[in-house]
This record gives C-alpha cells, sequence and structure tokens, in this order.
C-alpha cells in the first residue's frame, strides 16, 4: 500500500521537526514556507517543496500547519485561493481557544475538515518515544490519519469541540511557563547575593524533581480525586503557613532589589483562600483562589 501522503506548512523549528520525521517515516512529504530558504535541508531529504500554498494543499488529503499562531494561518491561505475541498486541516500552532474555534468554522466553511493539536515536546523531541500531542476536533478525519500522526507523537483526542485540545496545551503551557519563571526568578533571587546560577540550579532543580512526591504523596490520581472531591487536606502544611513563606519570598525580593511582581502574583492566591475562610487547609485551596477571575479580565 502507498504510504499517505503529508503537506506541511510552516518550517520553524517545530515544523521542519515534524517534515523530516514524516520523511523518515518513509511518506511522502510536501512543504510550504513563507521564506523557501527554511525547506533547503528538507528538500535535500526527499521532500517536495510547493511553490505556493495552493499548490501544497493540493498535493496532500493531510495538511499539517505549524505557524506562529491562528492569524499566520488566515494570512497564507487567505490569499492563495488554495482548494480545501476534502482537505484534512490539522493545525498544531498555539493560540487561545476561541481563536482556534474560529478557524475551524472558517475551514469548515472553506470544505474542509478541521482538527486542532498541541504538540508538548520541544522540536528536538518530535517523534520520539517521549512526544504526544493533543487533538480535537472531527473525529472521522483524525481516526482516518491516526497512523500518519502517531509519528509526531502518542495521539491523545479531547473530543469534538476544536477548542479543546488548545485549551489542554495552555493549561499545560501555563504550568510549563509558569515554573520557568520561577527558576528564572530563583536565579535571579540568589544572584543578588552572589550565588552563581550553576549553584543554584543544582540545588532548585534537586527541590523541582521533588515536586510530584512533596505534593502527592499517594499519587498523582489520588491528588487529583481529592481536589475533585473539594478536599484539600491541610494537616501537614496549611495555606496560612504557605501564605507567610509568600510573604517571605516577597519581602526578599523586594530586599534585594529584584522583581516582586510574581512573588506577590502567588502572595495574592494565598491571602484570597485565606480571605475565603480556608486557611487551615491545605495549599491546593489557591485552585479556587485563581478561579476567581482578575479585575482586568
Ligand atoms: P516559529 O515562530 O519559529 O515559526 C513560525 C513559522 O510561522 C515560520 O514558518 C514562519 O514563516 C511562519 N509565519 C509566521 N507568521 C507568518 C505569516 N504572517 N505568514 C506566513 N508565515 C508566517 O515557530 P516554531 O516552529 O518554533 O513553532 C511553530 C508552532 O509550534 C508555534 O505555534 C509554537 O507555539 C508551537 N510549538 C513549538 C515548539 C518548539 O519547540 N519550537 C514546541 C511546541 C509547540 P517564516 O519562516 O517565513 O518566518
Amino acid at each position: 500500500m502507498t504510504p499517505r501522503a503529508v503537506t506541511v506548512i510552516g518550517l520553524g523549528p517545530m515544523g521542519q521537526a515534524m517534515a523530516h520525521t514524516l520523511l523518515a517515516a518513509g511518506r511522502p512529504v510536501t512543504v510550504w514556507n513563507r521564506t523557501p530558504q527554511r525547506a533547503e535541508a528538507l528538500v535535500a531529504a526527499g521532500a517536495h517543496l510547493a511553490g505556493t500554498p495552493a499548490d501544497a494543499v493540493a498535493a496532500s488529503e493531510l495538511i499539517i500547519v505549524s505557524l506562529t499562531d491562528y492569524d499566520a494561518m488566515r494570512a497564507v491561505f487567505e490569499t492563495s485561493a488554495a482548494s480545501f475541498s476534502g482537505r484534512v486541516l490539522v493545525n498544531l500552532s498555539s493560540d487561545t481557544p476561541d481563536k482556534t474555534r474560529a478557524a475551524a468554522e472558517w475551514a469548515l466553511g472553506h470544505d474542509a475538515a478541521f482538527i486542532s493539536g498541541g504538540i508538548m515536546v520541544p522540536a528536538p523531541m518530535v517523534g520520539t518515544d517521549h512526544s504526544y500531542v493533543y487533538y480535537s476536533g472531527d473525529e472521522q478525519s483524525f481516526d482516518t490519519h491516526r497512523d500518519t500522526l502517531a509519528h509526531l507523537g502518542e495521539p491523545r483526542f479531547l473530543g469534538d469541540d476544536p477548542g479543546s485540545a488548545q485549551l489542554m496545551y495552555q493549561a499545560n503551557l501555563d504550568v510549563f511557563l509558569t515554573a520557568l519563571a520561577g527558576i528564572a526568578h530563583g536565579t535571579a533571587m540568589a544572584g543578588a547575593a552572589g550565588i552563581t546560577a550553576r549553584t543554584f540550579l543544582a540545588e532548585a532543580i534537586q527541590l523541582f524533581t521533588a515536586i510530584p512526591d512533596i505534593i502527592a504523596a499517594d499519587g498523582i490520581e489520588a491528588f487529583g480525586a481529592d481536589i475533585d472531591a473539594g478536599r484539600h487536606p491541610g494537616a501537614d502544611a496549611t495555606t496560612v503557613m504557605m501564605a507567610a513563606s509568600a510573604d517571605h519570598i516577597a519581602g526578599t525580593a523586594a530586599a534585594v532589589r529584584i522583581d516582586t511582581d510574581l512573588p506577590r502574583a502567588v502572595q495574592r492566591l494565598y491571602h484570597q483562600a485565606i480571605e475565603d475562610g480556608y486557611g487551615a487547609d491545605g495549599w491546593t485551596r489557591t485552585i479556587d483562589a485563581a478561579r476567581v477571575p482578575s479585575e482586568s479580565a
């Protein structure tokens, strides 16, 4: 059986990694990028470089889009007069769930099936055993192309709302970027006292990797079930104690004259939980505090 062809539109680091992975898996791959020079290594590896987005869309039933955001997809296609009839658009670009849903409607209006997605590993890890990808949208088309998409990473389908995969992706990136911000901020704080990043990060990463054991000694399943059931045990560490720590972090940041916005945001969540009457509960009460919209929202 001839392997199914794939088109990849967008050749930043992620699009290039996906196209190389699909080529290595033996798929005929057509690519298009606004800056065609970025296709050189792929063409050398056997990809076909389409001259226009319309040609790229014509080349394969499955079109994978990897651009900076969803506006870029519209910018590429709205001037291209591509015919999407019978095509399946899988957009793995980052954006908000609302923009994703609007793009799904746009695709439907152009006779394309639409699937959104969020790839959960950096470009060098695409196609490895560590890679997994959230998808949602047109389930029938997803099932048809599941085998091809599985080359990129383990596919995790989240239902027919095209916004769902994007929401799951952004919630995960919320964790990721906030964690990176914590590492950056802690490194700056330690640095203010002359502690090098080399010394500090060895300490911080030891703590960082212990977090699952610290927060979920009985396993993530039981931890999540407690939160879903509204149980926030505070026997080992109360919100009041954690709020005092948050105060000390913000106070230290101010004292060593570095940014205080990040620790103050954390501080606000703990004090909101106490204000709501949950000071004796555990830190997971800050999840409820995070549910309160900011005044600027
Ligand atoms: P880049 O920003 O490096 O690449 C962006 C791509 O979008 C390029 O092909 C660029 O074209 C194109 N582009 C941007 N704006 C336009 C426009 N107006 N018209 C036409 N083309 C446009 O991003 P990455 O490859 O790193 O990431 C792509 C997507 O994958 C992003 O949404 C990102 O969040 C997501 N992602 C990336 C990861 C990574 O490790 N890189 C990890 C997980 C997700 P040109 O080359 O001409 O500039």
